[in-house]
């Protein structure tokens, strides 16, 4: 770890002007390592300019920083270095693509294990419960005197990608993380208030309509269910707006691994992957083009057919492999 981190930084040394890119489909890791990394790096007298090719979901309008993240556009000068956070292959960081293959230097710092080292320097670190934790640690490194926006920004990745400190990659140096960002100002309330207690009503609507489309199979140990872009369209939200349903499918007693896609377009959708114990759902990612963690993966789904029709490949696979289980 010290090596690599070491590299990163002497790189982060040598650039003047760094963009630093999060994945498509942000959740509050991607938003909170590229917002507190970009900080950082301004901290540290660099031009930093924090980029994520998608739209931001209102829950994370509250938060500093965020309306300075930039979507892709071909007025972004080039920078000298780019560094993409907890994005595991190059296809997650959308048009920013371009300036990897324009071959700028580049840095990914990540904790996927299925992270496919597509950057010039890469820290990979699966160990790590969040990208976020990644950057606490290099910017102690660099010497980076917190203030408490800076401090809550870092905060909210390790609170959110470890589920509010429940999932199995908290360790107690999560714990030490969490404590030293509260002491430098960030506020834990305001994190989960602000991520968990703000749904629209017309979310829960259409939580009941996935709920009417669960099943549960392989001895009720896999709970499986879906949207399609109408039942979104019905209620005027999109599948940013709808986050979270595969962790209430994995919370059922029986269930080893849930499952759960969104229609995002005609023929397109994004699938979540959960399991509880043992099962390793990011080989079932992988095998769909996807990636992610043990327990936590995802990939997207492309169809001619239905939804429906589409999804069966993908529920065979998990059913015969839990079937083969001996756990
Ligand atoms: P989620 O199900 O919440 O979208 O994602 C769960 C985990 O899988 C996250 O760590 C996320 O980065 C990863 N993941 C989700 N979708 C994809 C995908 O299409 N490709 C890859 N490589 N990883 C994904
Ligand atoms: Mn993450």
């Amino acid at each position: 770890m010290i090596r690599r981190v070491n590299s990163v930084l002497s790189c982060i040394q040598e650039a003047n002007n760094v963009l630093v890119v999060g994945h498509i489909m942000p959740d509050g890791d991607c938003i909170s390592s590229v917002v507190s990394l970009s900080m950082g790096l301004e901290k540290f007298g660099k031009i930093a300019t924090p980029a994520i090719d998608w739209r931001i979901p209102s829950s994370f309008s509250a938060f500093p920083w965020v309306e300075r993240i930039r979507e892709y556009s071909e007025e972004i000068s080039e920078p000298d270095l780019i560094i993409v956070v907890d994005a595991s292959s190059p296809d997650r960081i959308g048009r920013f693509e371009e300036f990897l293959r324009k071959g700028i230097p580049s840095i990914v710092i990540d904790h996927h294990a299925t992270n496919t080292y597509f950057a010039n320097e890469c820290w990979v670190d699966a160990s790590y419960s969040s990208a976020a934790q990644m950057v606490l640690d290099l910017l102690k490194l660099m010497d980076v005197e917190y203030d408490s926006d800076l401090a809550l920004m870092n905060y909210l990745g390790i609170a959110t990608d470890t589920g509010f400190f429940r999932y199995s990659n908290v360790d107690s140096s999560v714990f030490e993380a969490a404590a030293e960002l509260v002491k430098l100002g960030a506020d834990p309330a305001f994190v989960a208030t602000t991520i968990l207690e703000t749904r629209k009503i017309e979310e829960l609507f259409l939580e009941r309509d996935a709920i009417d489309n669960i099943k549960l199979i392989s001895e009720n140990r896999f709970a499986y269910s879906y949207l399609t872009m109408r039942d979104f369209e019905r209620h005027s939200l999109t599948e940013d707006d709808f986050t979270g349903f595969v962790g209430e499918l994995r919370s059922i007693e029986s269930v080893e691994v849930a499952l759960f896609a969104s229609e995002a377009c005609k023929g397109q959708a994004h699938v979540s992957l959960r399991s509880k114990r043992y099962f390793d759902v990011s080989e079932i990612a992988v095998a769909f083009g996807g990636g992610g963690h043990q327990k936590a993966s995802g990939f997207t789904l492309n169809y001619e057919s239905d939804l429906k029709e589409a999804l069966r490949e993908v529920v065979e696979m998990i059913d015969s492999r839990l079937r083969n289980e001996t756990n």
